[in-house]
């Protein structure tokens, strides 16, 4: 937490707005458009209600096809199938280790073949990376299926100074309290048209109609973001700048401690940031190929930091390779898979100091020696 967070929240306190509405959620939708440069914002419970009100709001229903990353976390599919929908998953590329614009129109052309029209696009910006959403939008564009924009993960990020969750019709933004901002738990629903914003806000409050009585013509749902939360919000976005800049320096430790070990013939990569792409790193993901490492594997690294209890993560593992997902269609060649089986999130949080580095350094260096 900053500075001005709990102060916000004793303003809620003190003014008894403690409920789904008030002037925090106002002034954080408010908040979040100035920093996104988005048009219109609903603050809402959380990412994974953002991206279930994404779908009904493109009218997504029971028998339809929306495509999805599968390299990702379970929320960004799981609406999918609320709606009773069926997701199509897609493979990620090398550059940005997100959604295959070549595998997404493979699997598009596919489905257009049996006269089934996907109803929604939605690409992921992989642990603050933005994904190639110029090529992705130009496909949605050409086929005239809308994006849903995953941004859970990537607030802050940008692609020549155009934010993430900007690029989509409707964009997705996640507080949990795993990521970069949070309001311990919380969402954003982020679009330019008003109409889809108004709508989510309607839906989000148990779709209410104006009428002095509890009218109800369409089913709502409690999705709402806390106004206490909100008040943390407003102070977390003053932090967010310094939040990035702290991220990025974590993986500046990583890039240089590895580039030590490659010139000493291992060979560490890093998910790429390609030119004029600009990433949070949210997390500081590393891609370790057994045959150019002496053998060393992800879960060789894994356990050697989970002994001095330190926590690392392998990749997501890919939705199409969960059980849950088995009979989901997908598109791609493998990449993904090979990304999970040898990818790994190292430590990343902003609070890490000089002796946290030191003292990965050195659990590293057991292995990389
Ligand atoms: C965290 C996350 C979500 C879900 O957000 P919640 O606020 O936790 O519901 C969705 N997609 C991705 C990629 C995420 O990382």
């Amino acid at each position: 937490m900053g500075e001005m967070e709990q102060q916000f929240v004793n303003e809620a306190f003190d003014t008894n707005w403690i409920a789904p509405v008030g002037p925090h959620v106002n002034a954080f939708e408010e908040d979040l458009c100035k920093y996104t440069g988005a048009k219109h914002a609903a603050a809402l419970g959380s990412g994974t209600a953002a991206i279930h009100l994404a779908l009904i709001l493109l009218g997504v229903g029971r028998g339809d096809k929306v495509l999805c990353q599968s390299m990702t976390f379970s929320a960004s599919a799981n609406p999918i199938v609320y709606q009773g929908a069926i997701p199509v998953f897609v493979d990620s590329e090398e550059d940005t280790w997100n959604m295959s614009p070549e595998f997404l129109e493979k699997a598009i052309v596919s489905l257009l073949d049996k006269g089934e029209k996907p109803k929604a696009i939605i690409p992921v910006h992989l642990y603050g990376m933005p994904a190639k959403m110029e090529e992705i939008c130009a496909i949605g564009e050409k086929y005239d299926i809308p994006i849903i924009e995953d941004a859970a993960e990537a607030l802050g990020s940008h692609i020549n100074g155009k934010m993430c969750g900007t690029f989509g019709k409707l964009n997705v933004l996640s507080f949990n309290g795993n990521k970069i901002i949070t309001t311990s738990s919380g969402g954003a629903l982020l679009s330019d048209d008003d109409s889809f914003i108004k709508k989510a806000r309607f839906l989000a409050t148990q779709a209410r109609d104006d009428a002095p009585h509890y009218q109800h013509s369409h089913i709502g749902y409690n999705y709402r973001l806390s106004n206490v939360l909100a008040g943390i919000g407003r102070g977390q976005i003053q932090v967010l700048n310094k939040r990035v800049e702290q991220r990025r320096k974590v993986f500046g430790f990583y890039k240089q401690y590895f580039e030590e070990k490659n010139k000493k013939g291992y060979n560490v990569a890093f998910q790429p940031e390609p030119k004029s792409y600009f990433s949070n790193r949210w997390l500081t993901s590393i891609l370790i190929t057994p045959k150019q490492n002496n053998g060393i594997t992800r879960e060789t690294v894994r356990l050697a930091l989970d002994a001095e209890n330190i926590e690392a993560r392998p990749l997501w593992k890919p939705m199409h390779q969960q059980p849950v997902f088995s009979d989901a269609p997908f598109f791609g060649d493998g990449t993904s898979e090979r990304l999970f089986d040898n990818g790994l999130c190292l430590p990343s949080g902003s609070n890490l100091v000089e002796a946290d580095f030191a003292r990965i350094a050195e659990a590293l260096d057991g292995v990389f020696v």
